[in-house]
C-alpha cells in the first residue's frame, strides 16, 4: 500500500452496496492517504441482496445475518467514512462537487437544507431500483417491489401479520422467481403474471421450458402473455385482487385473480436520476457509459456496477449486466482507477446461476438470436447428460445447450438446467468463452473425474464432443 497520498486526495463513492464498498475498499488499498467518503442512501450497507429472498421465507431468520459490515467497521478497520441515510441529489461536474440531503427518519429534508461536498474523484455505485408502472391500485399497502433490505422486511412482517392466502408477482425473470419460491416456502398459493410468451424469455426455449414445468410442476398458477393491468384495493387501500390482461387476444381477455399480496419483479432500471442536467453520458435506459477502465465521459468520474454499461467479452459491445460478479469487479477496477491507477476491466460474459424450486439453471455467453445479430455464423447444439456415474447415489440429468461460431469454432455461449451440477459447469463454459476457446479445445480439457462427481467424460466435455461431431459434417 501507498503510505504517501497522490495527487487525488479525496474520492467520494455513491452507494454503500457491492460496487460502493469494493471501490472503496480498493481505493484504500491502493493510497493509504486517501480520504474516501461514501454515501448511502438507505439505512442499510453491505448487505447480500442475494440472499434476501431467504429472509423472506424464514430459511434465514434474522435479517442481521445478510448484514456483512457495520459502517463503523469501515471506520475502524479502512478510515473509510461511510454515511448512512444520505442521498445524493445532484453531481455538479464543473464545480467538482455533489449536494447531499439527510434522511432523519420520516423522509429526506428538504433540498434547501442540502450539504455540498467537493471531490477530487467521484466514483458513482448507486445501483438499480424496480421498474415503476403507473396503473391503478399500485399504492395500496399490500403492493411491495423487491429489491432492498427494506422491501424484504416489508414483505415478511406483512406476511406475518396478515397471513395472506394468494399472492401475485409481475416478472416471470429470477428476482420474481426468487420472490415466488420465497411465498411458496410461506404456504402462499401463487400467481406469475409475465408479459412475454414464456418465463426465463432471454434463455434458450430448452432451458426457459425445464423452468417453465419446475414452476408448474411446484403448484405456481404461470400467466404467460399477459399483464398486469390493475390491482384492486379496498377503501382502506388493501388490495384484494388483480386484473389481468391476456395480450394473446386482439382486444385483451380479462382475468380477475385473488392477490392478498403483490410483487412487482418486472424489470429495473439504473438509479441515475441524480445525474440530470450533468455532463455524464448515459444510454437509453440510463446506464452510465464508461470505457473498460470504468471511466464516464467525464474524466474525474468512475462507475461500477448495476448503475452502468459493461463490456460484453464476447460481442465486444457494451451492455447490461447486473450480476454481484460483475458489480464487485468492475467496482474495484473503478476504485483503483479514481485513486489513480490505470487497471482495466476486460468485461463480462453475463455469467448468471440461480437455484429455483430444486432447480439450477444458468448462462454464460450470448443467445443463439444475439449471435445471429451480431453476424457470427452460430449453431447451436443441444444434450441431456448426467451430472454423475449413478451407481453410488442417483444421477440428475443435466439439459445443456451451446452456441458455437461455425468460422471460428469458439464457444460463444452456454445454458444449462438441472437438479445437480450445474453451477460447476457453467464456469467452466464461462472460463472457456473468456479464453476465446474453441470447442475442439473444450471438448480435449482435462476434466476431473470420480463417479460420486462427475462422469468420464465429462457433461462440458460431451456436449463440445458433440458439437465437434456436427461441425465435421
Ligand atoms: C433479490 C435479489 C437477488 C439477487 N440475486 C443475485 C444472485 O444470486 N447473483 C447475482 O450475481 N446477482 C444477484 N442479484 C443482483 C445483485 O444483487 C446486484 O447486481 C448487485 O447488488 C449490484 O450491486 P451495486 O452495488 O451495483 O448496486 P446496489 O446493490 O443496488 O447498491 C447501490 C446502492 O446505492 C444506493 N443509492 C442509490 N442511489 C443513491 C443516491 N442518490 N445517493 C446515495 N445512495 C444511493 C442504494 O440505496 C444502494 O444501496 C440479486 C438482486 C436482488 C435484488
Amino acid at each position: 500500500m501507498n503510505m504517501m497520498s497522490g495527487i487525488y486526495k479525496n474520492i467520494i463513492i455513491i452507494g454503500a452496496n457491492s460496487a460502493g464498498l469494493a471501490a472503496a475498499n480498493q481505493a484504500r488499498r491502493i493510497d493509504a492517504g486517501l480520504d474516501i467518503k461514501v454515501f448511502e442512501k438507505g439505512n442499510y450497507i453491505s448487505y447480500g441482496s442475494c440472499s434476501l429472498s431467504y429472509y423472506i421465507s424464514g430459511i434465514i431468520e434474522r435479517i442481521d445475518s445478510l448484514l456483512n459490515y457495520p459502517p463503523q467497521y469501515f471506520m475502524e478497520k479502512r478510515n473509510i467514512q461511510v454515511f448512512t441515510r444520505q442521498r445524493v441529489n445532484s453531481v455538479n461536474t464543473f464545480k467538482k462537487e455533489i449536494i447531499v440531503n439527510t434522511d432523519y427518519a420520516g423522509g429526506f429534508t428538504d433540498e434547501k437544507f442540502s450539504t455540498v461536498y467537493n471531490y477530487d474523484r467521484l466514483v458513482i455505485c448507486s445501483g438499480a431500483s424496480p421498474v415503476l408502472f403507473n396503473i391503478e391500485g399500485i399504492h395500496s399497502k399490500n403492493v411491495f417491489f423487491f429489491r432492498s433490505v427494506e422491501d424484504a422486511i416489508n414483505i415478511r412482517s406483512f406476511i406475518e401479520k396478515n397471513s395472506p392466502e394468494h399472492a401475485v408477482i409481475t416478472g416471470g425473470g429470477y428476482i420474481g422467481l426468487l420472490a415466488a419460491e420465497a411465498l411458496a416456502h410461506k404456504g402462499l398459493k401463487l400467481s406469475i403474471v409475465e408479459l412475454k410468451d414464456s418465463i426465463f424469455s432471454d434463455y434458450e426455449p430448452e432451458i426457459s421450458g425445464i423452468m417453465q414445468s419446475a414452476v408448474t410442476g411446484a403448484g405456481v398458477n404461470l400467466i404467460t402473455g399477459s399483464r398486469l393491468s390493475r390491482i384492486n384495493a379496498n377503501s382502506n387501500g388493501i388490495c384484494y385482487s388483480a386484473t389481468v390482461e391476456n395480450l394473446r387476444q386482439n382486444h385483451g381477455e380479462n382475468l380477475e385473480i385473488d392477490a392478498g399480496i403483490v410483487i412487482m419483479a418486472a424489470g429495473i432500471k439504473p438509479n441515475t436520476s441524480f445525474l440530470k442536467g450533468s455532463s455524464v453520458e448515459l444510454d437509453s435506459r440510463g446506464a452510465i457509459k464508461v470505457s473498460h477502465k470504468q471511466q464516464a465521459s467525464h474524466p474525474n468520474i468512475f462507475a461500477a456496477g448495476d448503475c452502468c454499461l459493461v463490456k460484453n467479452i464476447v460481442t465486444k459491445s457494451y451492455d447490461y449486466f447486473p450480476t454481484a460478479g460483475n458489480a464487485i469487479k468492475s467496482g474495484r477496477v473503478a476504485g483503483a482507477n479514481a485513486a489513480g491507477e490505470d487497471d482495466i476491466y476486460a468485461g463480462s460474459a453475463g455469467t448468471q446461476v440461480e437455484k429455483i424450486f430444486g432447480y439450477e439453471f444458468a448462462r454464460t455467453g450470448i443467445s443463439l438470436k444475439e449471435a445471429n445479430e451480431y453476424m457470427f455464423n452460430p449453431i447451436k447444439v443441444s444434450g441431456q447428460f448426467s451430472s454423475h456415474v449413478g451407481v453410488f447415489s442417483p444421477s440428475e440429468k443435466i439439459s445443456i445447450v451451446i452456441i458455437v461460431d461455425k468460422n471460428s469454432r469458439k464457444l460463444l455461449g452456454a445454458q444449462m438446467a438441472g437438479k445437480a451440477g450445474v453451477g460447476k459447469r457453467i464456469d467452466v463454459f464461462a472460463t472457456a468463452i473468456t479464453a476465446e476457446m474453441t470447442v475442439d479445445d473444450l471438448y480435449m480439457t482435462d476434466t476431473s473425474y470420480a463417479p460420486y462427481i462427475s462422469t468420464v467424460p465429462d457433461a462440458v466435455n460431451a456436449i463440445c464432443g458433440k458439437a465437434v461431431l456436427l461441425l465435421k459434417k
